[in-house]
């Protein structure tokens, strides 16, 4: 292993996974704290996508130093910790105090925090995010319900979460090449550890940042962090070149798609499919509560039906809808029961020969991997921007292309097994 990577939740370690795949290394993601260095895969990078963005700091420092452990012992030589392009923390956490443990596990001398990603929009400038035109504090992050973001100075920001001294290597620093960032951050750190925000408002920046930090322990940031680094590794002799990436044998057998999400492009998708005459099953939340609807009426409904041509098992709905079944039943409540019901047909059609499952939804998606038992994933190709083919590894494999839910074009559901052949 070159890179190990922890991230602090599932759609994101699929990101950073695709954008290190896309670099040509080979990648598996994993799921949850490794139980140790042996149950990591063999792989140029393994990610371990933790669920560890709002939890208690202690929680989220613990769980990814236990991961960083493993990664070490499976004989990662750099470690990226991978958060939000948004920095989504709180004054309390947890993007501070994960960082300042791992500093102090790695011995790192300095390291940089860079959330940018400017094909998405989000860039740092003398150390201020923008998410788009707009800075982060004015930007719809303001009002985020878990982790608002209220000021956009990410050396202010971090500073708070954290004892260590954080400094900026800004733009003209940048531009200035990897020797020159070098530089700034070794003068960060003349009097100990030390964290800098790294600028970046293109790929170039970040590629320099990348280069950088080779030979260095501890990267953070976003997944446009991640850009430079598989050139480090080849540069070193460690990485074939970009063409060697392995190849994705999907399983062959029965295709299916799984809809819990409610967002816009979600909307359009299941619509879409339905056009094309795909075979549709609608979940009704009220008859579900009520237990009049379940698992095992979905699965009775499916198992003539499964083949090549996939099957829709959806709970997607319009706005009004959603709103109507969280004032009847609570948000949480309505969101926990319809994820349990697709994680158990999940694992039903497993069951009945489905290898070949797409899933829209970002909590759904961890839902169905939970109820999959899937505790790796390899990266394969990309469907559309941000979501790759996957495939679980240990016992039977089967493909999964697991979608946050405002991802993909209309065609998203049919275009996705089609790519299969
Ligand atoms: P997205 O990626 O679009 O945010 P998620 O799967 O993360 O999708 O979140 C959607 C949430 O809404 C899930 O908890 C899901 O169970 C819940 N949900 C899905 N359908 C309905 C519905 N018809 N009514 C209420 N909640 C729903």
């Amino acid at each position: 292993m070159l890179l190990g990577v922890i991230a602090d939740d599932l759609t994101g370690a699929t990101d950073v996974s695709l954008m290190l795949a896309r670099e040509g290394m080979r990648v598996v993601q994993t799921v949850g704290v490794p139980a140790s260095a042996s149950a990591l895969p063999d792989a140029d990078a393994v990610v371990v996508s933790l669920k560890s963005r709002t939890n208690p700091a202690a929680e989220a420092v613990a769980w990814s130093l236990a991961s960083c452990e493993a990664l070490l012992g499976a004989g990662a030589r750099q470690i990226l910790f991978k958060y939000c392009s948004t920095f989504d923390s709180t004054d309390e956490g947890n993007i501070g105090p994960v960082t300042e443990a791992l500093v102090a596990r790695l011995k790192a001398p300095w390291t940089v925090a860079c959330p940018a990603f400017p094909a998405n929009g989000r860039s740092v400038y003398q150390g201020h995010l923008f998410v788009g035109q707009q800075l982060l504090s004015d930007s719809p992050m303001k009002d985020h319900p878990l982790t608002p973001m209220r000021d956009a100075n990410l050396v202010r920001v971090l500073q708070r979460q954290t004892r260590l001294p954080v400094g900026l290597a800004p733009t003209s620093t940048v531009n200035k090449g990897a020797a020159a960032v070098r530089g700034a951050f070794e003068a960060l750190a003349k009097d100990g550890p030390a964290i800098g925000i790294g600028d970046a408002i293109s790929d170039d920046h970040l590629r320099i940042l990348g280069e950088a930090f080779a030979g260095q322990p501890l990267l953070t940031g976003g997944s446009g962090i991640a850009l430079g680094l598989p050139a480090n590794f080849r540069r070193a002799g460690l990485l074939g070149d970009a063409g060697e990436a392995r190849s994705f044998g999907a399983p062959a057998g029965h295709s299916a798609i799984l809809a819990g999400s409610c967002s816009a492009a979600t909307r359009g998708q299941v619509q879409d499919a339905q056009e094309k005459g795909v075979p549709a099953f609608a979940l009704d939340p009220v008859a579900i509560a009520a237990g009049r609807m379940t698992a095992a009426d979905v699965l009775a409904w499916a198992r003539p039906k499964l083949g090549a041509a996939p099957i829709l098992v959806y709970s997607t709905a319009e706005p009004e809808a959603v709103r109507a079944v969280q004032e009847r039943f609570g948000r949480d409540e309505a969101g926990a029961m319809i994820e349990r019901l697709l994680g158990e047909v999940a694992k039903g059609l497993a069951a009945a020969g489905v290898k070949r499952l797409v899933v829209a939804g970002g909590e759904t998606s961890g839902a169905v991997v939970g109820a999959l038992g899937a505790a790796a994933l390899e990266i394969g190709p990309e469907i559309d921007p941000g979501v790759p083919w996957t495939l679980t590894a240990g016992g039977e494999p089967m493909a999964l292309a697991l979608k946050s839910g405002n991802f993909g074009t209309r065609d998203f559901f049919t275009k996705a097994l089609k790519m299969l052949g």
